[in-house]
């Protein structure tokens, strides 16, 4: 039997940025009603994205630990994988995220209605047989893994980050296609787990986003752990029965075809603009699946808005979160606007890679004066004491201003510290802000002070 429902607000799509704008929406007296294909609410992010990934790090920064421990004096012998109660407490981490996001929409009446959903008009959208009428959208319909059309499709040892996080076996050789983060983070969860790894990147450098610096702390670390092949791509995959022979082309190609168990493709994630018929509600698509928002998140539609992957990169779950209630405070007549001084990255791989706010290689290309200050965590007290000397903390200041612009961080834990430097960032701190900040010893942390001294010319001993 067919259903209506009429709603103030509908938001397609119950990811990090669907369910932060209903639910702030709810909180601020609007009738909301939230539209999701997937039989559990979370999105990409918790279902298939940051929280299994996350959970999976975990185990590997363990394993990874233990066997450090060894040149300590402590041995714990070889690690016995059970990949049944892995897998099983990833799910349990999922699961209690996910039915928490349950409760917190049953807590603020959002109605939940499970289907895919497409427009087919300005004020109306179609969910299997349930028609529904609103006076305001916000479209959060995210992204999903890019495909490469040369690799096999229905071949099981062919992966996406979907597939890899479900850990059905521990491959001996795997091939990582892509170095950016995704790639990078299942790389190391793989890693420790047994497999031999290797990872091709089409750029000179692992996660090009990220300045050359921090990624060569990276690789440098990572030489021993990972075979990785620079500026090289891929050009055939030919699925054999005992197993898939690749094709390399480029500077570190390999002469012949290689053979791999699995290949994980994680080439990127291309937006899914194009799967709920917006032009029907007038709203336009581009060629390749983004729809465009303004400031105040909304589309070429003024009462549609559009948050999260679905309008642009970064595609981060912080991003879609922060923009998800500035459309929810729009609609609500608040004045919002999401302009945010930086949006930070993080690569939970080991040792972490973070950035907020302008790169040098940002800088460089739009013309700024800064200049940078970098704290080697070869001098730190507490990552001498934790045997992680490889990272540093890089602060980025405008020239004239010592206005702090950006800064990254590469070592253990530097995506926990990043935030100080996006609050930096967001409240205008200049060097000596956060120079003159007692930072307490002997931390990771100190070496943000440490380095706006460095800058300030004021240090006078190191920890
Ligand atoms: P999504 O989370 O993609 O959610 C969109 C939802 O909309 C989906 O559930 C989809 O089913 C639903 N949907 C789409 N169209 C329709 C429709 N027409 N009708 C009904 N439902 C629809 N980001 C971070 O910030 N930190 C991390 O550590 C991190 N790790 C990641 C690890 C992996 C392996 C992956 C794949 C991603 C990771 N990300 C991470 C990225 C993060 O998951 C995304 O940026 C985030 O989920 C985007 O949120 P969103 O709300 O825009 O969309």
């Amino acid at each position: 039997m067919s259903k209506e429902i009429k709603t103030q607000v509908v938001v397609l799509g119950a990811g990090p940025g669907g369910y932060s704008a209903a639910f702030r929406a709810a909180d601020l007296g609007l009738d909301v009603t939230l539209v999701e294909a997937r039989s559990t609410l979370g999105g990409v992010c918790l279902n298939v994205g940051c929280i299994p990934s996350k959970a999976l790090l975990h185990v590997a920064k363990v394993i990874d630990d233990a066997k450090e421990m060894a040149s300590h004096g402590v041995s714990f012998g070889a690690p016995e994988i059970d990949l049944d109660k892995i897998r099983s407490w990833k799910d349990k981490v999922v699961g209690q995220l996910t039915k928490g996001l349950d409760g917190m929409a049953k807590m603020r009446k959002v109605k939940v209605v499970n289907g895919y959903g497409k427009f087919t008009g300005a004020h109306t959208l179609q969910v299997d047989d349930t028609t529904i009428t609103f006076e305001h959208a916000i479209i959060a319909a995210g992204s999903e893994p890019v495909a490469l059309p040369f690799i096999p499709k229905d071949d099981d040892r062919v992966i996406d980050s979907t597939g890899a996080l479900e850990l059905k076996d521990i491959p001996k050789e795997m091939l990582v296609l892509g170095g950016g983060i995704i790639g990078l983070e299942m790389g190391t969860v793989y890693r420790a787990l047994g497999s031999k790894v290797s990872v091709v990147e089409f750029a000179d450098q692992l996660v090009p986003a990220a300045d050359a610096d921090v990624v060569k702390a990276y690789t440098k670390f990572n030489s021993k752990n990972f075979d990785i092949m620079l500026s090289t791509k891929v050009t055939a995959v030919e699925a054999k029965k005992d197993g898939l022979y690749v094709t390399f082309e480029g500077k570190n190609a390999p002469e012949k075809p290689v053979r791999y168990d699995k290949i994980l493709v994680a080439v990127g994630r291309k937006p899914n603009g194009n799967l709920m018929d917006a032009a029907k509600a007038g709203v336009n698509v581009d060629e390749r699946g983004f729809i465009h928002a303004d400031k105040q998140l909304r589309t070429n539609v003024k009462h549609i808005h559009a948050i999260g992957d679905v309008i642009g990169q970064p595609m981060l779950a912080h991003k879609a979160v922060h923009e998800g209630h500035v459309a929810a405070e729009v609609i609500a007549g608040q004045k919002h606007y999401f302009d945010p001084r930086g949006i930070p990255s993080v690569a939970y791989t080991d040792p972490e890679m973070a950035w907020v706010g302008v790169t040098e290689k940002e800088a460089k290309e739009q013309g700024l004066q800064y200049e940078a200050a970098t704290f080697p965590w070869a001098a730190s007290g507490r990552a001498i004491a934790s045997s992680r000397t490889e990272g540093f903390t890089k602060l980025i200041f405008d020239k004239e201003t010592h206005r702090i612009i950006g800064g990254a961080i590469v070592g253990i834990n530097a995506g926990e510290m990043l935030g100080e430097i996006g609050l930096a960032i967001e409240m205008g701190a200049d060097a000596e802000d956060i120079a003159l900040t007692v930072h307490a010893h002997p931390t990771l942390n100190e070496s943000i002070g440490l380095a706006a001294e460095l800058y300030e010319g004021s240090i006078t001993d190191l920890p």
